[in-house]
């Protein structure tokens, strides 16, 4: 039964460029001298190094662990020797170096121990086949480079659906069209593979209708690997049909939530290129350690070529007969979605596709590779262009006013910067150019206003300490005068007792007082005296030091 498919809102019709590059077999890069792998190449925290310069490396061996959870090792493409790790110019729209690791390749091309080494993929768990896909350094390859392990980690048993996107939509970018061409039964091994690590069994496979070669390619592929839970569907040549949330649509007319992923409902889409890594990972033990990519516009021959990752991009065009000389630009990516390179000694990396070099992107003429731009005449052709159903020239307004608020009010994040908006501008305004930076300008607010907060915690927790600290210092100041004055208590019990003692002292010697006029006494009076007398040996009985105490105001009592 033929799939019922939906439209998308948008999208724009472009000629394709693809035969350019597809007209020649799928070549391979001769070695360059210098390998450059930048620490940065996925979505999350960049990766650790963990070799030293001078440290000799094999093919395949791990040079930068996984930052955290969301990040991806990174392994040597091929042997040799760690330069620096250091600071070098990256594939950024911004220009800006970054981190890299640096290997002197020895022509060698020495594999770290069991690389390459076959493997019964079918004897291994769950649990083994995302671990091996973690640690093979896969992430996306279709351009997000979210780390694949995570994509397929389906614990909460909510995705159903797996999608394998071949839709290469973009003009001139022909990777993944080349891939399915030469290794259409290696996809589908893959797709199984990951139908296992998700734990579920429906798979669609979705190509444009303008690859029908590919098409029976993975057709056949499919009837071979004798796995009927797989579909395989046409979907129209329109861009960005290859856009995850417009293909999720097409295919089955659920949208994804604004700011959403796929997942949330249920679907989880991968790319051709991350399949076959996959696939090379699991059954060859080999990480990702080379990527197809397409090289075209102003060079000898537009070519795909099976390229090792942290090649600099100067050595492709050279290969492919271009003239650094004579280059105006060279764009990292398609012509609607690619960056301009500040520098052709930028390496490629694990989610670079394509490398447009030069005047050819005069075919496709966006304005926002033009030099001149007209004011917004408010015609709308933006917002019936746009995909996802923004409001593009809103977003230029309130990005240009740097009114933040506004444009995320307008679902800024929800753009794909797919440049469909840029494409049909009279006006030629650099859309898309807007919106990165105004991106650009929110995730550093954000920043700042993190930062900020813990600076703010911080200190609050300094002003916290610094009155316990003095609650405490008073608190051993109040004991330590309780101490002296506990002491002198002491001093002033044992002179309240010395006194009493003279006290008793002094009567004794009274007592001793030899009694005078004691003669011709009458009776009376002598019962008199002795009565006096006993009176006076009573209280001296009673006043015998050993019967004092002594109250806590240092009077002595009994
Ligand atoms: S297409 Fe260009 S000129 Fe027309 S509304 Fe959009 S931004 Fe303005
Ligand atoms: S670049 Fe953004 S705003 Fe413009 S058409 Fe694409 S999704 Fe819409």
């Amino acid at each position: 039964m033929m799939r019922r498919l939906y439209n998308f809102a948008g999208g724009v019709r472009l000629k394709e460029h693809k035969r350019e590059s597809t007209s020649s077999p799928v070549g391979r890069t001769q070695l360059p001298q210098k390998i450059i792998l930048p620490l940065h190449q996925h979505i999350g925290v960049p990766a650790k190094p963990i070799v030293n310069a001078g440290e000799r490396v094999l093919k395949g061996q791990v040079v930068a662990e996984a930052g955290n959870n969301i990040s991806a090792p990174i392994h040597a493409s091929t042997s040799g020797t760690v330069l620096a790790i250091e600071d070098h110019p990256i594939a950024h729209p911004s220009g800006l170096p970054a981190r890299c690791i640096i290997i002197k390749t020895d022509g060698k091309d020495e594999a770290a121990g069991g690389y390459g080494a076959p493997c019964d993929t079918s004897a291994l768990t769950q649990e083994q086949l995302n671990a091996a896909i973690k640690q093979a350094g896969i992430v996306g390859l279709g351009g997000a480079g979210f780390p694949t392990y995570l994509k397929l980690a389906n614990e909460a048993k909510k995705i159903t659906t797996l999608i394998l996107n071949g839709v290469e939509c973009e003009p001139y970018i022909t990777c993944d069209q080349m891939l399915m061409r030469g290794h259409s039964a290696d996809i589908v091994r893959g797709l199984v593979i990951m139908q296992r690590a998700l734990g579920i069994k429906r798979a669609i496979i979705a190509i444009e209708n303008n690859k029908p070669k590919e098409l029976e390619l993975m057709q056949e592929a499919i009837y071979e690997a004798g796995t009927p839970d797989m579909e395989l569907v046409q979907v129209p040549t329109v861009y960005p049909a290859g856009g995850e949330k417009q293909l999720i649509q097409t295919l089955t007319g659920k949208e994804v939530p604004s700011q959403g992923l796929p997942m949330d409902i249920g679907i989880v889409c991968h790319n051709v290129g991350t399949t076959y890594a996959i696939y090379r990972a699991i059954a060859f033990n080999e990480p990702l350690i080379s990527r197809y990519i397409t090289i075209a516009g102003s060079v000898a021959k537009a070519q795909v070529l099976d390229v090792l990752i942290g090649t600099p991009v100067s050595h492709l065009i050279e290969q492919c007969g271009g003239n650094r000389k004579t280059l105006s630009r060279v764009i990292m990516g398609g012509p609607m979605m690619g960056f301009a390179l500040h520098d052709d000694e930028a390496p490629v990396v694990k989610t670079t596709n394509c490398i447009l070099v030069n005047s050819v992107i005069s075919d496709v003429p966006l304005p926002s590779r033009s030099n001149f731009s007209l004011p917004c005449i408010r015609c709308g052709a933006c917002a019936d262009a746009c995909p996802v159903g923004l409001l593009p020239q809103q977003l230029y307004w309130y990005a240009r006013a740097r009114d933040f608020d506004k444009v995320q009010d307008y679902n800024l994040f929800d753009c794909i910067e797919c440049g469909c908006c840029d494409y049909v501008c009279p006006s030629q305004i650099p859309l898309v150019q807007y919106y990165r930076y105004a991106k650009t300008a929110i995730w550093q607010q954000e920043n700042e206003k993190t930062l900020s907060d813990i600076s703010r915690q911080r200190h609050e927790f300094h002003k916290f300490r610094q009155e316990r600290e003095k609650q405490e210092r008073e608190l051993r100041h109040k004991q330590k005068r309780q101490a002296v004055d506990g002491a002198s208590t002491q001093d002033n019990k044992k002179a309240a007792i010395q006194a009493a003692m003279e006290r008793v002292r002094r009567k004794r010697e009274h007592s001793d007082v030899t009694p005078k006029n004691i003669d011709n006494l009458t009776e009376q009076q002598q019962k008199l005296i002795e009565e006096a007398d006993a009176r006076r040996k009573k209280k001296l009985e009673e006043l015998k030091p050993e019967k004092i105490t002594i109250n806590t105001s240092g009077r002595e009592s009994e």
